[in-house]
Formats: structure tokens, C-alpha cells, sequence
């Protein structure tokens, strides 16, 4: 029931800005919708581990498991799991803080060059471990205006899901270029390019959503939560910026971030 007391009636008996009210009542029950199914997603995800480590545990408390190959093994499921479910904690956290607009950017500017550097060496070994070639072609004299610690979030989410999802001996490449617009304004270009396993076209309008997966039992054995390009797309938003991807399945992906360059009265 929509209660229209103190809204203005005209003399045709309809109501002043009826159709704004209907239309902010749609809204409303729009994100009353898409909160409860975030709700119900989430105490889905979160029972998946806490069940794993409660029957793992309970077997090896039981006393059933008498060889010790097997009682390490279940050890490791169980450790794991909690992992999985310490990312899925922080992801949550992380992506309701930003939703519920709590974050707050320490703007500041960012070398790209030595920014990728450090980028690439904290990544080299999970990408040595899958005998993944990491490189990146950013130009020597390029800033942008960003919170550090949030642009490391964005690109570590990407790398890492570049890597996961590529086969051993591929590839994984990130290059960032000056672009004028037509307006004047600059920005940069980021492409994170991957030789990995794509994504089929009927996914990729929604893999920015949360707990959006394609193949949920490999985002899970690479200890995925779902979360993290959600995440990526608000921090790029909130640094006025936009992200897309085009895949080749088979092929591979590539993600493509335009942040504004920052300008040089500002440094
Ligand atoms: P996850 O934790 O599952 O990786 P993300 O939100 O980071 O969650 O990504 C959502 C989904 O998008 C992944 O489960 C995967 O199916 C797909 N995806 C993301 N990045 C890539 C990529 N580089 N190549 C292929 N698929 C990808």
C-alpha cells in the first residue's frame, strides 16, 4: 500500500508527483529485493566451509581415521576451508563498506611505471608456480591521481584471476597508454590481457555481479569467493572511472579500465 498523505491532490484528482513516488517505490523494492537475495548468497557461501571443517573435524575427533597420510589430508581440508572462509569474511566486509559508501579515498598521485613493478614482483611467484609468463608495457613518465592501496586492490584481483583462469605456460600482460578524449580530457587506458580460458558471451553482461561465477566448482578449487569483480568495479567507479571485458572463450580475456590521468598543475 502506498500511503500519499500530504502529497498535494490537483483539482483532476490525481496527485502531484504521483509518478515519481511509484517509480522511488519500484526502487525501493528493487534493492529490498537484490539485498535479500545478497543475504541469502551469503549464508549459503559461508555454510559451504563452516560444514566442510565441522565433518572433517568431527571424523578426526571420532577417532575414525587411524593412518596418518589421510588424517593430514583432512588437517589440510580443513585448513583450507577456513581460509576460504577468512577471504569470503574480508570480501563481504570489503564490499559492504563500499556499498554503504564507509570508504573514503587517500587521493594521491600514483606512478604507474614503478606502481606495476612492485605490482608484478608481489605476483611473480604465483605466476612462476603455473609457469605463467607476467609482464607489463607502461610508459616511464605516466601518473594517475588514485588512493595507492585501493588501485592495488583492483589490479591484484585482476592478475590473480588473469593467472587462475589460464592454463600453465601461458601468458598474462598489462599495458597502460595516454588517451586524449575529444573533450580535452585525458585518461589512461589499462589492459589486463590473459591467454586463458574465456568467458562465453551469455556470461559476460553479468560477471560483475556479486557471487557471480561461471564454473563454480573452479572458482572454488582456486579458492575464489565471487566477490572480487564486484569490488574491482566499485573502486574503479569511485575512482571516476569504468572497467568492461571482451572475451574469446578458449582464447582468452581482456579487461579494460579507463581512469583519469592526472593533470600536471595537480602534481
Ligand atoms: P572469483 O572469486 O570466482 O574469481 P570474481 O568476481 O573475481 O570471482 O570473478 C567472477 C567470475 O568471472 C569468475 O568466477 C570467473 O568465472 C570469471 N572470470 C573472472 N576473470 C576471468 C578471467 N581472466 N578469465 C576467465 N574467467 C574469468
Amino acid at each position: 500500500i502506498v500511503r500519499l498523505d500530504g502529497v498535494p491532490m490537483t483539482q483532476d484528482g490525481t496527485y502531484q508527483g504521483m509518478l515519481f513516488l511509484l517509480q522511488e517505490v519500484t526502487e525501493i523494492r528493487r534493492l529490498e529485493r537484490m539485498r535479500s537475495e545478497f543475504v541469502a548468497n551469503v549464508s549459503h557461501e559461508l555454510k559451504t566451509p563452516v560444514a566442510a571443517v565441522k565433518g572433517f573435524a568431527e571424523t578426526l575427533l571420532g577417532g575414525g581415521v587411524k593412518d596418518e597420510k589421510t588424517a593430514n589430508s583432512f588437517l589440510q581440508i580443513i585448513y583450507d576451508e577456513n581460509e576460504r572462509l577468512n577471504r569470503l569474511i574480508g570480501d563481504i566486509l570489503e564490499l559492504s563498506k563500499i556499498e554503504s559508501k564507509r570508504v573514503h579515498l587517500e587521493w594521491s598521485p600514483v606512478h604507474l611505471s614503478s606502481f606495476f613493478d612492485s605490482l608484478l614482483e608481489t605476483m611473480s611467484k604465483v605466476a612462476e608456480k603455473k609457469s605463467i609468463s607476467l609482464s607489463a608495457e607502461v610508459p616511464e613518465e605516466l601518473f594517475i591521481e588514485g588512493d595507492e592501496d585501493k588501485l592495488r586492490q583492483i589490479f591484484l584481483n585482476l592478475l590473480s584471476n588473469a593467472i587462475n583462469y589460464t592454463h600453465e605456460g601461458g601468458s598474462v600482460k598489462v599495458r597502460a597508454v595516454n588517451r586524449q578524449k575529444k573533450d580535452g580530457e585525458e585518461t589512461v587506458i589499462f589492459t589486463v590481457t590473459d591467454t586463458g580460458m574465456g568467458i562465453p558471451r551469455k556470461d559476460l553482461p553479468r560477471i560483475f555481479e556479486r557471487f557471480y561465477r561461471v564454473d563454480k566448482a573452479r572458482s572454488r578449487s582456486s579458492g575464489g569467493t565471487g566477490l572480487g569483480l564486484s569490488i574491482v568495479k566499485h573502486l574503479v567507479e569511485l575512482h571516476r572511472g569504468a572497467i568492461s571485458v571482451e572475451s574469446d572463450l578458449g582464447i582468452g580475456s581482456t579487461f579494460i579500465l579507463e581512469l583519469p590521468l592526472l593533470q600536471d598543475d595537480v602534481i
